[in-house]
């Protein structure tokens, strides 16, 4: 959980709103709880801003359907966003074939591949 400066105890994040924030295809988008975009933009620069970036390159989104919500896997999934797959740690979305699966673990398309010829060589060999 991204940290407000004015969030004091671990239950106070839920009275923020929701936004994301990132650089168009890079894997540091986050979930970020502030009352403003400039807060948003603040917070995610704190911790990403020695990575090159600069404010203005930072895309800010408001996530009405997020607020007072914990942010599952799934859930950030399933809004289109990306994941590294659980199982070969690549980059996976949603449109390009990636899943959760049943315990909440993001999982690419070649690796449902793999687990389900996993799954048939156990059986062989069960
Ligand atoms: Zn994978």
């Amino acid at each position: 959980m991204p940290e407000h400066s004015k969030i004091k105890t671990t239950s106070d994040w839920k009275k923020f709103p929701a936004w994301i924030a990132g650089v168009g295809t890079e894997f540091n988008w986050q979930v970020i709880r502030a009352n403003t975009e400039d807060e948003v933009r603040e917070i995610w620069m704190a911790e990403h801003g020695n990575d090159g970036q600069s404010p203005d390159s930072v895309e800010v989104t408001r996530k009405e359907k997020w607020d007072g919500k914990e942010v599952t896997s799934r859930m950030w999934f399933n809004d289109g966003l990306g994941k590294f797959c659980h199982d070969c740690g690549y980059e996976t979305w949603k449109n390009n074939g990636g899943i959760v699966d049943r315990n909440g673990f993001v999982v690419c398309e070649d690796c449902q591949e793999d687990r389900k010829i996993e799954k048939a060589k156990e059986r062989r060999t069960a």
